[in-house]
């Protein structure tokens, strides 16, 4: 049973505060406030945690009208650097951010379907990220965070793996398998939430507080933010809706169901409708779910047509269910498949769409494609390392404060 504490009231809203000023870049308290539900008063105390915790800085302007000095608010780059690892069942992409979160360097190492040991991985992300610290000439002691996402379920708050799939894991305890290899802070999540988290702070998310991110890979998910926070649920699993049911009994599915959404508009599931439009089409050789997408997005003959025309109205019948539900701002698709297909799914989504969602959930959202350059994956991993960053640095600024004589 989840309890909100006026403790995590107040670090939703110093987050809620600090994702005004991350999307922004550079914005007033008086901005910030009249764009949020939060009183001004809440938003000055919040300011005051944020600046005492060193991770934003403040600059004082004069209006060219003569009036009274604005104070601008911006993230402190210079306060120390984070680092985002995604994980994924063919690479471990690292990167490297400042603390305002703008990317500095990125590498990818691939790993074989062989490397599925805890340990084994765990050595290999370890040696990506001192790689990545060693091609910046980057110092240990100025990294405040690292943030690791991994497929599958998980619960952060125990830093541990509860059921990866791809790899047959059950309750791995990732987080202390790394922490004895990196010794950094970490923080683990899934790249459902990173991705959502992502354009929360710097993609759709700058002008929709109500948004949901669909992530089209091999896998499908739809993470939610509500009033610009992550919707999580009760065990870290919302926004599993690529296995809630499109088709009753239809295909089977990863997760043991049939006719889940992940079945028909993830990249095994398109491969699969292209089969039986065309058992032996030439983007089916080989099997190899990247090259036949990579395929499908230049393809003009009539059968690629044919299986993506299935694909997008099932999509479009889907992400109508999900607008009913959740009545969002905006819908954003994000992920590989999406990125490679989105242009061509997109238009014919929109008008399955249209059919099934009820009329006042559709005129007010908006279907977009993500627009965040990069890997969103390790973006958002680095921002929840942010986050811890700035749990520990307000709570020892407080520590510090009550400790000294009034
Ligand atoms: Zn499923």
């Amino acid at each position: 049973m989840l309890r909100r504490t006026t403790t995590d009231i107040r670090k939703a809203n110093r987050l809620d505060v600090l994702r005004r000023i991350y999307a922004a870049g550079s914005i007033s308290r008086q901005e910030i406030a009249a764009d949020s539900e939060l009183s001004f008063a809440t938003i000055a105390n919040v300011v005051n945690d944020l600046l005492s915790a060193g991770v934003i800085v403040e600059d004082r302007f004069r209006d060219s009208g003569g009036g009274r000095p604005r104070a601008i608010l911006t993230p402190n780059a210079r306060r120390g650097l984070l680092v985002g690892v995604d994980v994924a069942e063919t690479y471990v992409h690292v990167e490297l951010f400042d603390l305002a979160l703008r990317p500095m360097h990125a590498s990818e190492h691939p790993i074989g379907p062989e490397t599925n040991r805890p340990e084994e991985l765990a050595g290999h992300i370890a040696a990506a990220i001192e790689a990545l610290l060693l091609e910046c000439g980057a110092d240990r002691a100025d990294v405040r965070g690292v943030g690791v996402s991994v497929p599958g379920q998980v619960a952060p708050e125990h830093g541990v793996s509860v059921f990866a799939p791809g790899w047959n894991w059950h309750d791995v305890p990732l987080l202390a398998i790394l922490q004895d290899r990196i010794g950094l802070p970490l923080y683990l999540d899934n790249p459902l939430m990173a991705s959502t988290v992502a354009e929360l702070w710097f993609g759709a998310g700058r002008e929709a507080d109500n948004l949901v991110c669909v992530t089209i890979g091999t896998g499908v998910g739809a993470g939610i933010a509500i009033h610009g926070s992550l919707y999580r649920g009760t065990t870290n699993a919302a926004g599993e809706w690529g296995h809630s049911v499109l088709m009753f009994d239809g295909r089977g599915c990863r997760c043991g169901s049939r006719g889940c959404v992940e079945a028909y508009v993830g990249a095994p599931g398109i491969m699969a409708t292209l089969a039986e439009v065309d058992p032996s089409h030439v983007l089916l050789r080989g099997g190899d779910q990247t090259a036949c997408v990579q395929g499908l997005a230049t393809a003009d003959d009539p059968r690629a047509a044919e299986a993506l025309t299935r694909t997008a109205r099932l999509l479009g019948a889907a992400l109508a269910n999900l607008i009913n539900v959740l009545n969002p701002e905006a819908v954003v698709l994000s992920s590989w498949v999406a990125g490679h297909l989105g242009p061509r799914l997109l238009p014919e989504a929109a008008e399955a769409l249209a059919a099934h969602a009820l009329d006042r959930s559709r005129t007010a959202a908006r279907l977009l494609l993500s627009d965040i350059p990069g890997n969103p994956v390790s973006l958002g991993a680095a921002t929840f390392a942010l986050e811890g960053f700035l749990d520990e640095a307000v709570s020892n600024a407080s520590r510090t404060t009550s400790g000294r004589p009034l």
